[in-house]
């Protein structure tokens, strides 16, 4: 039996896009290939709204994280960490990792990054060079306003900005030139709608100027070795490229690119929410303005949720649990993928089937939830 697979990456592709991926291979050095390649560099610009280019290489999420810190980063680098969850902690190790002078942020998991929080890091530590943020939290459902994180940073003491963008790029808006991001990691696997298997980096040009005047210790991760061949007239990679998934990419793209994608993403979440709180649950992100587009977490207050996401999981109905100190406690549920009302209505009937009579709340879930997917 097929599972609905609710969790936050991989998430569901598109018929269409599994299809794509399914097309007869062809070599990676030569016209075709590079056609595909441009193909998907001017889809890229188009989402992130920018006139740099974005390397791609054959990783998952973590993989374009390891690229920004082995090219940024180093032993003696001041880096300041602003964390609120799991994956800014992994950012974090990471980042210590190549022998970094490591100054942390810790942010109450559940909330999001106000801006003065980093503002004030920044101006505590002016010579810092790096500021490592995560748009959008993925193991608490956090999303967090980086254009206002960076526009609250003392311009004269500016660090470089490096962003983790890997459940964000694709579901809500993010984009790095206007908001004076130098670097941002992604993956294909969630709001890319493509099979698991790509990452990509998008540097800015103070970005390029930083890592040119290093010596990145990786062979693989050497984003200069990378610039080479992309920014060729006919673009190509250094070592061989997984092609099927840009096959995949390049159709996901032409969906997200359609107008609206963004608002629906957000609409979704707020409807899902309003039926999940009105069945009894309670949403771990507290202010409304932090709540992500792309995965929404709860919990049940009986303290029974493990229980409700085993249940939901016998039905083939497959979001994902908790993580870090909510594991045992916790379901995070996606909606990367397009989710309209059938679909919302799908999760919220499961998770009323799951809750059993003991822990039913009396709320009228469905009809809140319509009310807000109607009101938009
Ligand atoms: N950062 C964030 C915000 C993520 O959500 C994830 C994956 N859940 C990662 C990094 C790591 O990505 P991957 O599992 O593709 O290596």
């Amino acid at each position: 039996m097929n599972k609905y697979l609710l969790t936050p990456g991989p998430v569901p592709v598109s018929c269409e896009t599994q299809l794509a991926e399914a097309r007869p291979l062809i070599g990676h050095r030569g016209k075709e290939f590079s056609g595909l390649f441009s193909s998907i560099e001017t889809k890229l610009s188009g989402l992130l709204k920018t006139d740099g280019k974005t390397v791609i290489f054959p990783a998952s999420g973590t993989g374009a994280l390891e690229a920004l810190a082995a090219n940024f980063i180093g032993p003696g680098v001041s880096v300041i960490s602003v964390s609120c969850g799991v994956f800014g902690d992994r950012f974090r190790e990471i980042a210590a990792l190549t022998g970094a002078d490591m100054i942390n942020v810790d942010v109450e998991p559940g909330e999001g990054v106000k801006p003065h929080v980093a503002a004030t890091a920044v101006a505590s530590n002016p010579n810092a060079s790096v500021l490592l943020l995560t748009q959008n939290e993925t193991s608490t459902g956090v999303f967090n306003h980086i254009d206002e994180i960076v526009a609250a940073i003392p311009q004269e003491i500016k660090p470089l900005i490096l962003v983790d963008g890997v459940s964000s790029v694709g579901a809500m808006p993010c984009f790095p030139q206007k908001w004076g991001i130098d670097g941002l990691a992604t993956a294909s696997q969630k709001g890319l709608l493509t099979p698991p298997g790509l990452a990509f980096v998008w540097l800015s040009e103070r970005g390029w100027n930083a890592v040119s005047k290093r010596k990145c210790p990786s062979y693989y991760f050497d984003l200069v070795r990378q610039k080479k061949d992309l920014f060729k007239d006919a673009p190509e990679n250094p070592y061989t490229p997984p092609v099927s998934l840009y096959y995949a990419l390049d159709h996901a793209l032409d969906e997200i690119t359609d107008k609206g994608w963004f608002s629906l993403r957000d609409r979704a979440a707020r409807s899902l929410a309003a039926g999940i709180e009105a069945l009894g649950f309670e949403l771990l992100v507290k202010d409304k303005r932090f709540r992500s587009p792309g995965v929404t977490a709860f919990f049940h207050p009986s303290g029974e949720t493990d229980a409700i996401l085993k249940s939901l999981k016998s039905m083939c109905v497959e979001p994902a649990g908790g993580q870090g100190k909510f594991k045992g406690n916790l379901i995070r549920m996606s909606h990367y993928h397009d989710v309209r009302w059938p679909e919302i209505s799908l999760a919220l009937g499961s998770l009323y089937a799951a809750l059993g009579d003991a822990r039913r709340g009396a709320g009228d879930f469905m009809r809140r939830a319509y009310e807000v997917w109607e009101a938009k």
